[in-house]
């Protein structure tokens, strides 16, 4: 079995990385902060010094990180994998970030002759845990095929959506519709619950029908039972709605909604919100109601 190199052990990165360590696979781990690489080296993996030194012991890299920058250094800055890679390596950078992001470092791999993947995921911190992810790759046929066995252990649907940079396209798409139908969730449970229905009640006939979701089964006992515990941060989906406005621009398409969205999630994140989940952009439309989604008998008791 391939060594692989792991970089990036936050919300999603460790548990998608414990999966790999049950599959049999061994593993070179690396993340900025000391915490979760005891943990993982408690799990059986082996701790690296840095990005180069994991690249170095690896035949496989795997990045999980935050966003486009933090993806470029740990790929390309002085003590990056492309320093340590080996010829014939192969990249396959998981974090959601910009899709021209994606192609530069399809570009500077290709240069060092390493392969690179953009293979970003959905499904959140259950299904990393579980290993059924969707995964949304880009890059060559022949790569997809080297990664597909260890995508597979962090994912059930794993899917080659085109060249480089197609993954991450594929995932702006799904965080746009991710976004909006939170939002449009949450004005129908401020409607509900300000003309007198329990949330929960209304939440349970609906879901169904046509507007039941899986953003609906997930988010809305989250919103109902006030728990905004992250899940995805806020913060992270601002970031996604900013690259999806940006792959937008650069292709001249409007997209009203999601500008909207975004600029929901930009006031929560400068009302100090930024760390909640991403089912606290209700509490927006929440705070221009006067209303707060809660149970009947909650709002009876105020
Ligand atoms: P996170 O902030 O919990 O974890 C990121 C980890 O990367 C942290 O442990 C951090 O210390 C580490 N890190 C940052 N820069 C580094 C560097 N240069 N070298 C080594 N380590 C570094 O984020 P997350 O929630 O795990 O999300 C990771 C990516 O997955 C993001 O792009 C996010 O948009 C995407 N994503 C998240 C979810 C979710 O539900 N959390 C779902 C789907 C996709």
């Amino acid at each position: 079995m391939a060594q692989i190199g792991f970089i990036g052990l936050g919300i999603m990165g460790k548990p998608m990385a414990r999966n790999l360590l049950k599959a049999g696979y061994s593993l070179i781990v690396y993340d900025l902060r000391p915490g979760p690489l005891t943990e993982l080296r408690e799990a059986g993996a082996t701790p690296a010094a840095s990005c180069r030194d994991a690249a170095a012991r690896s035949e496989i890299v795997i990045t999980m990180l935050p966003d486009g920058p933090d993806v470029e250094i740990a790929i390309l800055g002085p003590e990056g994998v492309l320093v340590g890679a080996r010829q014939g390596a192969l990249v396959v950078d998981m974090s959601s970030i910009s899709p021209s992001v994606s192609q530069k470092l399809a570009a500077a791999c290709a240069a060092r002759d390493v392969d690179f993947l953009d293979a970003p995921v959905s499904g959140g911190e259950p299904k990393a845990i579980d290993g059924t992810l969707a995964i949304m790759v880009g890059g060559a046929p022949a790569a997809f095929e080297r990664a597909r066995p260890i995508l597979e252990k962090m994912g059930s649907a794993v899917t080659l959506t085109g060249p480089a940079g197609a993954g991450n396209t594929t995932k702006l798409a799904n965080q746009i519709m991710v976004a909006c139908n939170i939002a449009a969730m949450g004005e129908a449970l401020v409607l509900a619950t300000r003309a007198g229905l329990d949330p929960e009640v209304v939440f349970n006939a609906v879901k169904g029908g046509l507007a039941g979701s899986t953003v609906l089964n997930v988010k809305a006992p989250m919103l109902i039972a006030r728990n905004f515990k992250p899940g995805f941060r806020i913060e992270l989906h601002q970031k996604d709605l900013r690259n999806a406005l940006l792959a937008a621009e650069s292709l001249k398409v409007s997209l009203p909604l999601t500008s909207l969205v975004q600029q929901m999630l930009m006031a929560l994140m400068n009302e100090g919100k930024g760390h909640l989940d991403h089912s606290a952009i209700a509490q927006f439309i929440e705070r221009m109601a006067g209303t707060e989604v809660k149970r009947k008998y909650e709002v009876a008791a105020q």
